[in-house]
């Protein structure tokens, strides 16, 4: 979902931004006009997150697929190794994309536990010379979520926040990198948010196109090429929106309180199951099971009427999965409970 307020915001500009008589889709990327646009974007996106001047914010496209071989590329800076953790399937991609560059020491691997949970620190290898460590702190399709920030010392650590920025507040001082496509919690698709520390731009693998080193677009306000103008308007209205909500720490509270009484419905049922360690479940995705999976058609097609949408599952992974992200209220999550509650009664 976007917030109501921001589509209702972008649909009255759309034929006129501010007087104007431009629609900001038809804005030169370099005009004053779009200017603005996109620096009070970068501003708001600066203060909500508390990212300081020591990092470039870079407004991408590609999506966070893209980051995927850009990581290694750039940061390997002369290093043979770097390490990632495997806790799902969009770790299991970076890593993928990074063994066609460098050895990939495994820190961790929850594969053999179906993502569901996620080993200590005591169990982890973390190899003595990393260029840096990778790791999504949400799995988007499993619902498994770090509880906090792994600590690796100082060694340069990136983390795939596609599916979890914006939903609390972190601390970005603790990572080398951050990035984020947007299509979750930033905006609509097309777009993607690299949060990067300056020291760790400019050395790149030898035959790094021009356009896939970070520093091109750092040193160029990511106008080295057009930018997807359209998204980083958007995303600069939601982070509008998101500052009128009261800021991370709002939506912290009621991202909470959404996913706990979620899982709270599903573990109070013998109909309905989450397999996940409880200490490491999503507050954004929440995937769930049928106790007959022969029900899952009924169920989706009952939840449309009522017009509970996109609740299926991932195609790896089946059953249904609840994408309570930002700019889903806390009635929509009460609805899909009442809803679950509803068709148990029915059918359990
Ligand atoms: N990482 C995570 C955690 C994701 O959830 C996704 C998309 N669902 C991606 C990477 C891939 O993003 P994109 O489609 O923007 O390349």
């Amino acid at each position: 979902m976007l917030p109501d307020a921001v589509m209702q915001k972008a649909q009255q500009e759309m034929l006129d931004w501010n007087g104007t008589g431009m629609s900001v889709m038809e804005m030169s990327h370099r005009g004053p006009e779009y200017t603005s646009i996109a620096e009070k974007a970068e501003a708001d996106l600066r203060e909500l997150m508390g990212i300081s001047d020591d990092y470039a914010v870079l407004f991408l496209q590609g999506g966070a697929s893209l980051q995927f071989p850009m990581i290694p590329m750039n940061l390997l800076r002369g290093k043979k190794t770097a390490d990632y953790f495997n806790t799902g399937a969009w770790s299991t991609k970076a890593i993928a994309e990074a063994r066609q560059f460098c050895k990939v020491n495994i820190v961790t691997d929850s594969t053999a536990n179906h993502f569901t949970t996620i080993a200590g620190p005591e169990q982890w290898s973390l190899s003595n010379d990393a260029a840096y460590v990778h790791y999504t702190p949400n799995e988007t399709i499993h619902g498994l979520e770090f509880a906090d920030i792994p600590d690796v010392g100082d060694v340069p650590l990136i983390a795939d926040l596609s599916s979890t920025i914006l939903s609390r507040p972190i601390d970005v001082s603790k990572f080398g990198m951050i990035y984020a496509g947007a299509q979750k919690n930033i905006g609509p698709a097309g777009l993607c948010i690299v949060i990067i520390r300056k020291d760790l731009l400019g050395e790149v693998l030898p035959g790094t196109p021009t356009m896939l080193n970070y520093k091109t677009h750092a040193d160029n306000g990511s106008m080295f090429n057009t930018p997807a103008t359209y998204s980083w308007y958007l995303a600069g209205l939601v982070f509008d929106w998101l500052k009128q909500q009261g800021g991370l720490e709002a939506m912290a509270t009621l991202n909470q309180r959404k996913a706990a009484k979620l899982y709270a419905a599903i573990d109070g049922s013998d109909f309905y199951a989450n397999p996940v360690d409880i200490r490491y479940r999503s507050w954004m995705n929440v995937p769930f099971t049928l106790a007959d999976d022969k029900l899952d058609k009924q169920f989706l097609q009952q939840a449309a009427e009522q017009h509970l949408l996109t609740l299926k599952g991932h195609r790896d992974l089946g059953g249904m999965r609840a994408s309570i992200y930002n700019a889903m209220p806390e009635e929509g999550v009460d609805a899909l409970i009442n809803f679950m509650n509803e068709f148990e009664r029915k059918n359990g």
